[in-house]
């Protein structure tokens, strides 16, 4: 039924977000979303959020759909001929594009970690790529990348007006932390004395009064997250500003 769903047929320009480009082995080619296509395609594979509705695109449809090849700027992961995807990946590209999403989202945020703080080593390590891609593809990841934060603890995420992100986490030793997210340069400045001294080997503020914190955060805020589990303040973190 080709001219029945002109909506699906045409890009929404406004809301289109062009989130990775990516690419499998050619015998792992995957099918191109836009309706009526039908081709298989396996590289610069670009992966739209449109609409909150996820798309996978060949190139060429991706051209074709949003004017030209450039229309959407460059993808927050992955570019040129697109990033390789191993076969988990690739599993999680074709059922559940979100969860891919959210796998690169950890991926950068540890690459962010491993980059702000080189020394000590001992102290920050960011876990092995592999490592991460292996839980995610086994079992959904219920912790967060930093291997101080409290087994089951939630974290919450606020967006301020200035522009920079922060997460309140929990410590082992039931410690309240904000960590820039994602990092930023001068973060360790940006924020009053109120929010107490830096925990280096953490990188962020250990705050000697939570609800003052949060009180002060949240009258800067743009927007924030409900409390929960890593998992989910990311996976609303994602939704929130695809749609931004
Ligand atoms: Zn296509």
């Amino acid at each position: 039924m080709p001219e029945t769903e002109p909506n699906v047929l045409f890009a929404n320009h406004s809301t289109a977000k062009l989130l990775a480009i990516v690419s499998v082995e050619h015998s792992e080619r995957v099918r191109c979303g836009q309706p009526n296509c039908g081709h298989s395609v396996y590289r610069r594979i670009h992966v739209v959020r449109e609409n909150s509705k996820l798309m996978v695109l060949g190139s060429t449809c991706f051209a074709k759909r949003y004017g030209n090849d450039a229309a959407l700027g460059s993808a927050r992961f992955g570019g040129g001929e697109g990033k390789p995807l191993t076969q988990a990946e690739r599993e999680l590209l074709v059922n559940n594009t979100q969860a891919l999403l959210e796998q690169f989202e950890i991926e950068a945020a540890a690459l962010e970690a491993a980059k702000v703080k080189p020394t000590p080593p001992t102290v920050l390590q960011p876990r092995p790529f592999r490592a991460i891609q292996h839980v995610i593809a086994s079992v959904p990841p219920r912790e967060t990348p930093w291997e101080w934060v409290k087994p089951l603890s939630s974290v919450i995420f606020l967006k301020l007006k200035d522009g920079s992100g922060w997460m309140r986490a929990q410590r082992r030793d039931d410690k309240h932390l904000l960590v820039p997210w994602p990092v930023f340069e001068g973060w360790d400045e940006a924020l009053p004395p109120l929010f107490g001294p830096i925990d280096s080997a953490c990188g962020g503020h250990l705050l000697p009064d939570v609800i003052a914190a949060l009180r002060y955060l949240r009258n800067h805020a743009e927007w924030e997250t409900k409390p929960g589990r890593w998992r989910d303040v990311l996976t609303e973190i994602a939704s929130r500003t695809a749609s931004s």
